[in-house]
């Protein structure tokens, strides 16, 4: 039996609670074979983790999730094996990355109206030079008793239907799929069935990230709606796309946990030939 793959985890250098050490950690207590690390529009984790996976015959996949706008919609691009250095992409993320900051410092003048919170207490909360988002917010809101956990913060502030919600800076799926190709790596759309059948991405739509370079879809994932996900799993036999599943764990930030949707060794076989902007690590 092959060890499971897992192809979207999240450190403290973005919105997950483990530092890119400890998230190998526990991936190979997890009795994982391959983690991709795909931090929110950075890069940055990635030196740790290669360098704590030596040594535990646990393969790394580098990776990414970039954060793009469609028609209004938040939309989650995770890229594989693509050039950190490539300058294109680091100004795209670091753009991002800048306009998540001023957009986090507004959210929370906003809440700091109706509850005890300040900018400091979510510096608090967040790593140095990590990419900062609400998850950050929702742990000062926790540390201030205003919240119980994320979920909560999630559920009751953060929402974008709350008034205390802002939108942050990002470009539209084709540019980061352009992108995401330029520094030859590979665009594999997150979750796309979160928002049911009524919200699923038109059979157009995906032709165009299709035809942008999209190579597959994150159809195996606790937040897909299953209907949805049967839906685009036609599409993507149809289309060429490959299928890959995914835990998105957080750490302790969400009750995903490591291993519990993967990719089949044939899809990352594929994904690791189409890559040319890094190489998978074997540690
Ligand atoms: P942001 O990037 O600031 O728009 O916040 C989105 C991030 O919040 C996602 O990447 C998730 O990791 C996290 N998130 C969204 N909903 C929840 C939730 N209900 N509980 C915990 N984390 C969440
Ligand atoms: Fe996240
Ligand atoms: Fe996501
Ligand atoms: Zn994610």
């Amino acid at each position: 039996m092959p060890r499971p793959i897992d192809l979207h985890t999240h450190s403290s250098v973005s919105d997950g609670t483990e530092r890119p050490t400890e998230l190998i950690r526990s991936a190979v207590a997890s009795g994982l074979g391959t983690v991709a690390i795909t931090d929110h529009d950075t890069t940055e984790g990635w030196a740790e983790a290669l360098e704590a996976a030596e040594g535990t015959g646990l393969a790394v996949v580098p990776g990414m999730e970039f954060s793009t706008r469609w028609e209004g919609k938040s939309i989650h691009m995770l890229a594989y094996l693509v050039d950190p250095e490539n300058l294109e992409l680091r100004e795209e993320t670091l753009r991002i990355r800048e306009s998540r900051l001023t957009r986090a410092e507004t959210i929370v003048q906003k809440l700091a109206a109706d509850f005890d919170i300040s900018w400091q207490d979510v510096l608090a909360q967040t790593s140095d030079g990590a990419t900062i988002g609400r998850p950050h917010i929702a742990d000062a809101l926790v540390a201030r008793g205003i919240a119980t956990d994320r979920s909560q913060a999630f559920h009751d502030i953060l929402h974008p239907s709350s008034g205390y919600y802002v939108p942050h800076y990002a470009p539209d799926p084709l540019k980061a799929i352009e992108l995401i190709r330029g520094a030859g790596g590979v665009p594999v759309l997150a979750h796309p069935a979160t928002r049911g059948v009524d919200h699923l991405i038109s059979r157009t739509n995906l032709d165009h990230l299709v035809a942008a370079g999209l190579f597959g879809l994150e159809l195996k994932h606790r937040e897909n709606d299953p209907a949805a996900a049967a839906i685009l799993a036609e599409q993507a036999k149809e289309l060429g796309l490959v299928i890959t599943g995914s835990s998105d764990y957080h750490g302790t930030g969400k009750p995903n946990r490591l291993g519990e949707n993967t990719t089949e060794p044939e899809v990352l076989e594929k994904i690791l030939s189409e890559g040319t902007g890094s190489s998978a690590y074997s540690g």
